[in-house]
């Protein structure tokens, strides 16, 4: 359970902020397990393992939060698993108060494909709201090419959304620091990416992007959506 109130929280994030402005991913994770060392965990979409190797390294069988939405593909449930037997972690699987059946016998059949808001909202948002509120900080993987929505991602703040202190370690990191990284380690990389699929969510709205078009425009294709509710930096 969280223990520190919000105006300490606030305090803390405005001075990491101050403090480390511009530090390397790796300073950040120890700034994140120096303060909130047992409270925070890590999200990770299994994209790639970068961000659970750099923060095993601080903290070995550090807690990682995975979204199991029940629509991922078997290749990204597959980087779950091997993630966890590779690089010693601990993953809190979460899902939603409904499984995909219930919530086609609720909601009608496929709201992904009539209101992805309110899926996404069901399914990611509801339940990782519930799981931090356990915690008082949470590090993600967002980083500032990602999107034209990430590009001012801060690499520590409060996150008003979800009432605890973010960091992003990898927010100014480019494709080529993260390929570079994978190279150097033999980061573990959901096989998708290698398919053509350079930003990976749930299946049934994630496809193939147009060659040379923006990675992410295979989310959520044709819906008028980019993102799913989780970052609101
Ligand atoms: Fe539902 Fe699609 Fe959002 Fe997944 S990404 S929760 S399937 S709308």
């Amino acid at each position: 359970m969280s223990i520190a109130t919000e105006t300490d929280l606030r305090r803390i994030a405005e001075r990491g902020a101050a403090d480390l402005d511009g530090a390397s991913a790796e300073d950040l994770l120890r700034w994140t397990e120096e303060n909130f060392g047992g409270r925070y965990i890590v999200a990770s979409n299994m994209q790639d393992a970068v961000l659970v190797h750099l923060a095993a390294q601080v903290r070995p069988g550090v807690e990682i939060l995975f979204l199991d939405t029940g629509y991922h593909f078997a290749e990204t449930l597959g980087m779950r698993d091997a993630s966890e037997a590779v690089y010693g972690v601990n993953i809190r699987n979460v899902t939603p108060e409904q499984t995909v059946a219930e919530q086609d016998a609720s909601e009608g059949k496929d709201l992904f494909a009539r209101e992805p808001n309110r899926c996404c909202a069901l399914r990611k948002v509801a339940p990782l709201k519930k799981t931090l509120a356990g915690y008082d900080a949470w590090v993600t993987g967002i980083r500032r090419v990602e999107a034209p929505t990430r590009a001012n991602a801060p690499l520590i703040s409060y996150d008003e959304a979800f009432g605890l202190v973010k960091i992003n370690p990898l927010a100014a990191w480019s494709d080529d620091d993260m390929q570079n990284y994978i190279d150097k380690h033999s980061i573990l990389v959901n096989p998708l990416v290698d398919e053509g699929y350079p930003s990976i969510g749930c299946a049934p709205c994630t496809m193939k992007p147009a060659p040379g078009s923006d990675p992410r425009s295979g989310r959520w294709a044709g819906k008028n959506k980019i993102e799913c509710g989780l970052h609101s930096t």
